[in-house]
């Protein structure tokens, strides 16, 4: 069975979330924890974490189909000791925000060397903040986004997040989620039947269906190996239905988060039932 949803607004507290997930008829949600784009958060209140929690039994959304996403501003694998310090500090942050909600898994993009770093350099640092943190945390599994690859982000390679795992202590808390957007800009085809079977058995190959938590179901407006991340909504972008229709009879995709960051959350109650047609 497939668990779709999309990443929901959390404004006004996190307890709404689950309300807005439900309203658009989502088996499954991603949210923000904390202000996305700032670096001081004030902590969660009980009373936010129970409202929390008793809606999401409400509307029977359990953790493993919640799919927290940590704030853009931080970079694990950041070149210079502050920077590092301030970003580990934040995702430790998060990361005790979920457990807190009693999440069990935590989203992120693993870091950009920033032309001061060596890719191999980075992927090793992002590692050892993955295993600062989870030395500090239980029973929250550190997620690993794949990227675009715009810029100096790292994680555009199946290879690079196996690099990025292999150093990872516990492996029983690091997973990957994969964003369909992200993976065609980065130079994988999955816009034909054959890309599509081909990307993932490399998938399986190189990573692994076991460590897949979650996938983020965006079109794109950015083609083929662009390494730009241009989300657009379902059928308006490059990608085509192919890919969407592989994906939703692909029984390894059962299960997990299938989140949607489509930039028309207007429509994302449509593009929820319309998946689930294919
Ligand atoms: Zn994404
Ligand atoms: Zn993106």
């Amino acid at each position: 069975m497939k668990f779709l949803g999309a990443h929901v607004s959390a404004s006004g507290g996190i307890e709404n979330a689950p309300l807005n997930a439900h309203a658009i008829g989502a088996k499954a949600f991603a949210l923000f924890t904390r202000n996305q784009r700032q670096w001081k958060s004030s902590p969660l209140t009980k009373k936010s974490i129970s409202l929390f929690k008793e809606r999401c039994a409400e509307f029977g959304y359990e953790a493993k189909h919640i799919l927290p996403h940590d704030s853009y501003l931080i970079n694990l694998g950041h070149p210079d000791p502050e920077g590092l310090q301030k970003s580990r500090d934040a995702f430790l942050d998060e990361m005790q925000r979920c457990e807190q909600l009693e999440l069990d898994r935590l989203n992120f993009h693993p870091g950009s060397h920033l032309n001061e770093l060596s890719v191999d350099d980075c992927l090793a640092r992002i590692a050892e903040s993955i295993n600062w943190t989870l030395d500090q945390t239980a029973g929250v599994c550190a997620v690993i986004e794949n990227t675009a690859g715009q810029g100096t982000n790292l994680g555009y390679t199946f290879e690079q997040i196996a690099a990025i795992i292999d150093k990872v202590e516990d492996k029983s808390r690091v997973g990957v989620c994969i964003d369909t957007a992200h993976t065609l800009a980065a130079g994988y085809d999955i816009k034909t039947e054959q890309g599509f079977t081909d990307t993932f058995r490399h998938f399986d190959e190189v990573i692994g269906f076991s460590y897949l938590r979650g996938m983020h179901i965006n079109d794109s407006k950015k083609d083929l190996a662009t390494r730009v991340d241009r989300h657009d909504s379902i059928g308006k972008g490059v990608m085509g239905i192919t890919t969407f229709k592989m994906l939703m009879q692909d029984p390894r995709f059962d299960d997990i988060p299938l989140i949607l960051e489509t930039p028309d959350e207007s429509i994302w109650a449509e593009e929820i039932s319309y998946l689930y047609t294919l």
